[in-house]
């Protein structure tokens, strides 16, 4: 294989470059006659790098080949999939983007996030939109077939082409066809494509599972599918394609599992905790009860406790108000949540994402085929 040797491919920049693929002064001026250029960016969620390894996605190695690949991408912390997915598409980290979490407290407004939560000020906090916004913005056109934050609107603007009423049944293959139809029409110039494989069978099974192994050759028929009905519209060579995902996985298991509530209720200074486990959040009811219950939480082995100022400088993500006075980071291979009655959310666990994104195992795919860059096969 002739890989690209690049050590990681900052997902920070991806914006750019989806904006300069779609800009009109690209020097290859591509797809439909419609539009200038045409970018598709696919992410498979929970699309570890080194599962390329494995000799299972023939269809993924080979578009590799004749385009270029990283060995990996950095992704953000914390290395879940909403507040990933949305650098991906405004190049932001999450202090600055402002989804800080799956879920998430914000003391400002006083109310707290989670995943069915569409309303703008949680997803624009600083005025930042997603890339389909801006490409509408300049006058092209946009389809987002379920990533994170289809379904929101900025500034009253909505990506022109998106499922309603988005359903995780709508098959693999019918989401391609929606895509392919839409940028062999010239309908639009940008499309945004979301999996939710292989991450469930990530969490389910676990990264190093046949399970996994069968969800890896579903996906790469998957990919077959979609590259196979590009070249039946004859755009293969056309579209500018960008396949990445917005985290890696690693084994877990019930029985490495910290309770806060086990150091933190000892004290008896209330609080409550957000959960994005492997990541807990504590926030103390008053400030003065910040030092004791992070002085109880440091008594927990197995995990990280930060005082939301000593949080890393490289996490890049202490400078929002969502993020907690209190931060816990679960090391590798183990969960930390709140309460014991958590326990059965987690019990069926066998894979978990969201821990410090130097990791390995935290590091998603990368790879993309731009017309330019297009090797002979
Ligand atoms: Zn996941």
């Amino acid at each position: 294989m002739d890989y690209n040797k690049s050590k990681a491919f900052k997902n920070l920049y991806l914006k750019f470059a989806i904006l300069y693929f779609l800009s009109d002064v690209v020097l290859f001026k591509a797809c439909y006659a419609k539009t200038p250029s045409c970018v598709l960016l696919v992410s498979f969620d929970g699309f570890r790098w080194d599962y390329l390894n494995r000799g299972l996605t023939p269809t993924f190695n080979n578009l590799a080949h004749q385009g270029s690949k990283a060995n990996y991408t950095i992704n953000a912390f914390i290395t879940k999939t909403f507040p990933n997915h949305y650098t991906l598409v405004t190049g932001l980290y999450e202090e600055s983007h402002g989804l800080t979490g799956n879920h998430m407290y914000d003391p400002i407004l006083n109310e707290t996030f989670g995943l069915q939560n569409l309303e703008p000020k949680w997803w624009s906090q600083n005025g930042q939109e997603p890339v389909w916004i801006t490409n509408q913005r300049q006058g092209g056109h946009s389809a987002v077939l379920d990533f994170p934050g289809m379904d929101v609107p900025f500034q009253g603007m909505f990506p022109e082409y998106q499922y309603i009423n988005y359903t995780e049944s709508i098959p693999f293959n019918d989401r391609s066809d929606l895509a392919v139809a839409l940028l062999a029409n010239g309908s639009v110039n940008f499309v945004a494509l979301y999996f939710s494989e292989p991450d469930k069978a990530g969490h389910m099974y676990g990264p190093f599972s046949k399970e996994m192994n069968e969800t890896l050759g579903i996906c790469d028929k998957t990919l077959e599918y979609l590259l196979d009905r590009l070249e039946a519209e004859d755009i293969l060579d056309k579209v500018n394609i960008i396949l990445t995902a917005d985290h890696g996985m690693t084994p877990v298991s019930i029985n490495k599992t910290i309770y806060a509530m086990d150091y933190l209720n000892g004290t008896a200074y209330p609080y409550f905790t957000v959960e994005n486990n492997p990541i807990l959040g504590i926030w103390p009811n008053k400030s003065e009860h910040l030092d004791p219950l992070y002085e109880a939480m440091k008594k927990a082995e197995h995990v990280k406790v930060y005082k939301k100022e000593e949080i890393p400088e490289q996490y890049h993500y202490k400078n929002n108000v969502r993020v907690p006075p209190i931060v816990v980071v679960a090391d590798e291979g183990w969960m930390v949540v709140g309460s014991r009655d958590f326990k059965t959310h987690y019990e069926w666990e066998k894979g978990m994402h969201g821990y410090n994104n130097s990791l390995l195992s935290m590091h998603p795919m990368f790879m993309s085929m731009v017309q330019l860059s297009r090797k002979e096969p």
